[in-house]
């Protein structure tokens, strides 16, 4: 049975790059009736934060990426690390090594002088135990010393690595606590994950790691090294491209449904397919889909993704959506009434936007409340003549049922006895309804606010 994680390390938000590796391996997992395990990789107490991991934890919550299982704290299973140290070293796999740093400084500065590699050699790799001294020691690995290691790497294919480029690394420091790497491969061992998909950035490392999967005797599990993602010039994405961590996506009021498609795209493909959902994105997600050259940051194709999920999206999700996002960028929470109209004006409102800011922005109509201040274009369509042709229509309005095909009959009905177009009436009615000049259509508005407040509106700038 397929097991991924993602592995992040909580010294900050969640990057951009890390929710694509986090969904890649939950796309993986969920599309293969997996798991999808979650490790917090604070072994480094100086940058590690418990900020950061609440960090982590929302952005994945956010972006809908629930995982398997308890959240597992690298730092918490230092014991069982060492304990694996330990087991090497009664196996001969790894050695004592008692060479200070002073000593391994002037060797590498010898092998420099001589032009020879810098890799250390220890001289303990070989000694006999009684000979060693009583002093402080490090756990080493012997890494093989000839032939070469390759990696299986379904993304770039097979890496080779000579082996006399590895040395013999510290398994567990002279202080008793493991290496990163050594936590690694225990860690996922131990969580039984049968597929590492992460950045390629971590290519390096997977040799190193193997030498410890091969020691253990244990199972390599299948390695996918994606690449990093670039900013829209191509240079490796940093600060001055935008934003970076996910949350600022949120702020942005990106649907995260839109998002999710968005990142799948980021570096995975299926055939032309742009648009797709969660069903579609798990059914077709492979690894064989992943693309060797890093990805591109595009807003724009960001956008329009965001836009066609919105327009497709389920009416009461989306409200809890919107709610959410409202509550994260400030706002003060919606009276009912707010919240009504809002629902109401949310089926033809997401067809026409691509992000929540500019759905709420369409929105205003129905989050204003009276009296309504018109903005300057507005009232300006709200001269003498136009007042009274909206004073001629209020009647009319009382009198509809309020259904759109008489609201359509009463305003024609008026437009037509004042010798005007409808879209004379138009700009009035939406400097009445909204206050503005863009609005959405003026029956859409009086279906979402009602006879009452329309005629209360109308009433006020007639006034
Ligand atoms: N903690 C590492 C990182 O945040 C990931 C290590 C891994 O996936 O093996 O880059």
């Amino acid at each position: 049975d397929v097991v991924t994680r993602f592995a992040p390390s909580p010294t900050g938000y969640l990057h951009i790059g890390g929710a694509r590796t986090a969904l890649f391996n939950w796309l993986y997992a969920r599309g293969r009736g997996g798991k999808f395990l979650l490790r917090i990789e604070d072994t480094d107490r100086e940058r590690s934060t418990p900020e950061a991991t609440a960090a982590i934890l929302k952005g994945l919550d956010w972006l809908g990426l629930d995982h398997d299982g308890e959240v597992i704290s690298q730092f918490d299973r230092a014991p069982r690390h060492a304990e694996v140290a330990l087991e090497l070293l009664a196996q001969g796999k790894a050695y004592k090594c008692f060479s200070t740093q002073e000593e391994i400084q002037a060797f590498r500065e010898a092998a420099q002088a001589e032009k020879r590699s810098t890799l250390f050699r220890s001289p303990w790799r070989d000694a006999d135990p009684s000979t060693h001294p009583d002093g402080p020691y490090a756990i080493r690995i012997k890494a093989p010393q000839d032939g070469e290691t390759v990696i299986r790497d379904q993304v770039q294919g097979d890496v080779t690595i000579r082996n006399d480029q590895l040395d013999d690394m510290i398994l567990l420091r002279s202080d008793g606590t493991p290496v990163y790497m050594l936590a690694v491969v225990v860690d996922d061992h131990d969580m039984g994950v049968t597929h590492v998909i992460r950045g390629d950035d971590h290519l390096n490392n997977a040799a190193r790691q193997m030498m410890i999967y091969t020691a253990m005797g244990w199972t390599v599990p299948v390695w996918a090294h994606i690449p990093l993602i670039h900013g829209p010039d191509g240079k490796k994405l940093s600060k001055r491209h935008g934003a970076l961590g996910v949350e600022e996506y949120q702020a942005m009021g990106y649907p995260a449904a839109g998002m999710r498609n968005y990142l799948a795209r980021l570096g995975w493909s299926h055939g032309d397919d742009e648009f797709f959902t969660d069903a579609q994105a798990k059914d077709w997600f492979d690894l064989s889909g992943i693309g060797k050259s890093p990805a591109r940051l595009d807003f724009k194709k960001l956008e329009n993704i965001c836009g066609q999920h919105l327009s497709v999206a389920d009416d009461a999700a989306l409200l809890q959506e919107l709610l959410a996002y409202l509550d994260v960028s400030g706002s003060d929470p919606l009276s009912d009434t707010k919240k009504t109209r809002l629902a109401a004006a949310l089926p033809f409102l997401k067809a026409a936007s691509k992000t929540f800011p500019q759905l709420i922005e369409k929105a205003t109509f129905a989050l204003i409340e009276r009296p309504i201040s018109p903005d300057e274009k507005a009232a300006k369509s709200l001269d003498d003549v136009s007042r009274g042709i909206l004073k001629e229509l209020t009647p009319h309005l009382q009198n509809a049922s309020w259904a759109r095909d008489d609201l359509e009959a009463a305003a024609n009905q008026v437009a037509e006895a004042q010798g005007i177009k409808f879209g004379q009436l138009a700009g009035p009615l939406r400097a009445a309804l909204a206050g503005r000049s863009v609005t959405p259509s003026v029956f859409d508005m009086m279906l979402v606010l009602g006879r009452e407040e329309t005629i209360a509106r109308l009433t006020d700038a007639t006034a």
